[in-house]
């Protein structure tokens, strides 16, 4: 059995309980089920099949002789091999090692930034936890040789881990802003080598290619980040008067985060990012800003209803030229709605430390479906330039056509341009 051992540390804290649920302690099940997520989103990606992993969609098998352990790659696809599916038990196993997460409070934060009903905050888990992956080293196939899950499984958890920990979140409401990580292997920070990338392939190269876009791909999905100009004192100082405390938590329970380098202000910044996306026919005013210039509404109420003089079509959504419907589903589809606002295509972190710098990380699937299919173009032109111009006190370390990965024809094969989010002319990508 051999055995890789792995850090999780949290940049902000971690949901891994359901949405609904409570989240006291970490569950192995919401981890390893967020570790799925994202190698399916990966692969197809890379234009391999990575099933809808739903009870009834997901690959099955049935293995009565031996000979069919030759055939299983023609029929589960590369996720189901690794992490399972009926008929077909998981390559490795995790297990918690040794966990400090902690809850930094009781209660829950309730931010309210005008008349809306409020994002409602329980703690989530801090601290570090420490994973143990155990694997056999089985023969996976045969290639030029034969292939062993000691040549590729390394490689493949490596890559797994940074995609995540360098742009996506784990866990559950990664919506809300929790879920930013860290992981480490043996106590050292990723890198992904030339050879982990040629071991990914030569695994995923055993299975039929498919492409498969109406399911989370990473092909389709940008990653920013953002340099914040502050902090992380200034920042909670200044998000408090967005606070109210229910439940048992007292200010001063805020004022820990400090300590931890993070703070609550993942609904600022979605605030923002609404403005962008409501347009002439919402009636709603700029939460933040009454002089906003993606906003229509200067004020609307009852009795004084004046179209913002600042307004500028270009900087919002009215600039796709959209009827009322589409632009309210195309909203709803992007940044959630309040029937359901545990769902949207646009994640945003909250603020967090790592290495010293304060940031925070906004990323998204924009897929060429409905209801925004015809208009992803336009939509990521229009994230463009709201981020490079942002409403917010930040450095961009780039603009959001290079950290895309989203990219037609003009742009290259999009293997390449994924393999660049791991590794850039053979160095790690900072
Ligand atoms: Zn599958
Ligand atoms: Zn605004």
């Amino acid at each position: 059995m051999k055995e890789m051992k792995v850090t999780l540390r949290t940049l902000t804290p971690l949901w891994t309980g359901d949405a609904w649920g409570k989240s006291d302690k970490p569950k192995l099940t919401g981890i390893i089920g967020s570790l799925r997520w994202w190698f399916e989103a990966l692969v197809r990606g890379m234009g391999y099949n990575a099933c809808n992993s739903t009870p009834d969609n997901k690959c099955k098998i049935e293995i009565k002789n031996p000979e069919d352990v030759v055939k299983v790659h023609k029929q589960i696809c590369p996720v189901c091999y690794l992490f399972g599916t009926t008929g077909w038990e998981n390559r490795f196993s995790v297990d918690i090692e040794s966990n400090d997460l902690k809850k930094l409070y009781d209660g829950k934060v309730i931010v309210k930034i005008n008349e809306d009903r409020g994002w409602h905050y329980e703690s989530g888990l801090t601290g570090n936890v420490i994973l143990n992956f155990r694997y056999e080293d089985m023969f996976i196939g045969k290639k030029d040789k034969d292939l062993t899950m000691d040549q590729v499984f390394p490689s493949i958890l490596k890559i797994l881990l940074y995609l995540i920990s360098e742009y996506g979140m784990l866990g559950a409401k990664t919506s809300m802003g929790y879920g930013v990580v860290k992981f480490q292997i043996d106590d050292k920070d990723i890198q992904i080598t030339e050879d982990d990338w040629k071991n990914f392939e030569t695994f995923l190269s055993m299975f039929p290619q498919k492409n498969i876009k109406n399911l989370p791909n990473l092909k389709d999905m940008f990653f920013i980040k953002f340099g914040v100009k502050s902090d992380v004192s200034q920042l909670v100082n200044n998000m408090k008067q967005f606070y109210t405390y229910q439940d048992g938590i007292v200010e001063g329970d805020v004022d820990k985060w400090k300590d931890n380098g993070w703070g609550i202000t993942s609904p600022v910044v979605r605030k923002c990012l609404r403005c962008i996306f409501r347009g002439k026919y919402s009636e709603k005013v700029c939460g933040i800003n009454r002089n906003c210039d993606r906003n229509y509404w200067w004020v609307k109420n009852q009795s004084i209803e004046k179209p913002n003089r600042n307004y500028t079509q270009s900087k919002s959504i009215d600039f796709l030229n959209l009827s009322k419907n589409e632009s309210k589903n195309l909203r709803h589809f992007l940044m959630g709605s309040t029937s359901e606002p545990e769902y949207s295509a646009i994640q945003v972190s909250h603020m967090y430390t790592d290495d010293d710098n304060l940031e925070f990380r906004i990323w998204g699937w924009l897929p060429d479906i409905r209801p925004i299919n015809s208009n992803v173009r336009g939509i990521l032109q229009l994230l463009s330039s709201v981020f490079n111009e942002t409403p917010w006190n930040v450095n961009l370390p780039s603009s959001i056509q290079d950290g895309i990965c989203w990219a037609s024809g003009s742009l290259g094969k999009i293997e390449d341009k994924i393999k660049q989010l791991f590794i850039v002319d053979g160095e790690n990508h900072v």
